[in-house]
């Protein structure tokens, strides 16, 4: 039995999934195999009693092994996925760049920000063009069961002691989170740092709680500003174009099943169901929705669609990297991962 979700056509959600390697311990138990294939832009999956599904992407990256036609490497998923919205962002859009996947699939190796260096590099030199700057300025949060925490304040850590803040909606730029930290930004290397201070601050919060960190969806926004100065005629005329980019690790999707347990997991399991939840619905409303005048949008419904309001719908462009893992043992939440990236586009 063959079952084929999606096809060729895509929305303006770039999808792109990647296929982490077995384990050293997957490759040398008897019990573990692959049951994950790439061919083209199709993943197949096949269970135990012999159905394969397949699903259609924009990308598909392979790492199973580097003689596969498919195989990836960091540089080839970051110039499908994450290259195209940074130049978008240099064009003046806001983007959103999504990691989605199970813990232990692939999220963190595949770090898209890893080559974000692009961000420095495409500064126009000053000697060519002194008339145009760039201002890079960065923020960095989690929400954790619907509530926000800054990553980068320079208080306390620890979730206890950490201090929730609110959304609040400005009438023109729209919602933005109140009080957080912003730190303007020099260089690649300056950003990085502000980077790692961020997710050292957010497993720092989680010790106590097992891996806390995958529970939590983390939010890394850079603000650019590009301004220019022309002499038109005798006047002095500056503009700017202001651009936001948002690279978003979403919690562990496993978590979605969490909502059968109970105490602070049934929480933690219906916050998570209910932002990635909403996250689904709100792309494929937007997805639906162009063309029409006033759309029904349900960025409310969540606190993570909320605050991204304004950099998924309008003027905007979204990608997603979805990771699995192709162990039989993960079956269950590979099909899961691949339905939802699948519904993304
Ligand atoms: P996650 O962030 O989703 O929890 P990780 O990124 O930590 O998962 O990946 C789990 C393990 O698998 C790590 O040891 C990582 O090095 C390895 N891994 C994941 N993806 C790849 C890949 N594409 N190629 C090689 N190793 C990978």
């Amino acid at each position: 039995i063959v079952n084929c979700y999606g096809g060729a056509e895509s929305t303006s959600v770039s999808v792109g999934v990647r296929v982490r390697p077995l384990s050293s311990r997957e490759q040398s138990s008897a019990e573990m195999r692959s049951v994950v294939d790439v061919v083209g832009n199709n993943i197949k999956l096949t269970t135990d009693s012999g159905t394969v599904h397949c699903f259609t992407y924009d990308h598909c990256f392979w790492s199973l092994d580097d003689k596969h036609p498919l195989y990836a490497s960091q540089e080839a998923v970051y110039n499908a996925l994450a290259q195209p919205l940074l130049e978008k962002a240099y064009e003046g859009y806001n983007t959103c760049l999504f990691a989605y996947g199970q813990t232990g699939s692939g999220k963190s190796y595949t770090d898209l920000l890893s080559r974000a260096d692009y961000l420095h590099s495409q500064n126009p030199p000053e000697d060519q063009l002194p008339q145009c700057r760039a201002e890079v300025e960065l923020s960095y949060i989690e929400i954790y069961n619907e509530r926000i925490y800054d990553l980068l304040s320079s208080g306390g850590s620890g979730s206890d002691r950490r201090e929730a803040l609110r959304v609040r909606e400005h009438p023109k730029d729209g919602p933005y989170v109140e009080g957080v930290a912003h730190h303007l930004v020099s260089s690649y290397d300056h950003l990085q740092t502000w980077l790692m201070l961020g997710n050292k601050e957010r497993s720092i919060a989680a010790t106590g709680v097992n891996d806390k960190s995958s529970r939590s969806h983390a939010v890394f926004t850079i603000k650019l500003t590009q301004m220019q100065v022309e002499d038109v005629e005798g006047e002095h005329l500056e503009s700017s174009k202001v651009s936001i980019i948002n690279l978003v690790d979403l919690a562990g999707s496993e978590r979605v099943a969490a909502a059968q347990s109970q105490g602070d997991r049934l929480k933690e399991g219906v916050c998570i169901n209910k932002s990635l939840l909403t996250l689904g619905k709100v792309i494929t409303a937007l997805a639906e929705s162009e063309g029409r005048r006033r759309p029904f949008i349900p960025y409310r419904e969540s606190v993570l669609t909320y605050l991204l309001k304004e950099s998924l719908g309008g003027n905007s462009r979204t990608a997603m990297i979805a990771t699995v893992s192709p162990c039989n043992v993960y079956l269950e939440e590979t099909l899961s991962t691949l339905r939802y990236a699948q519904q993304a586009r």
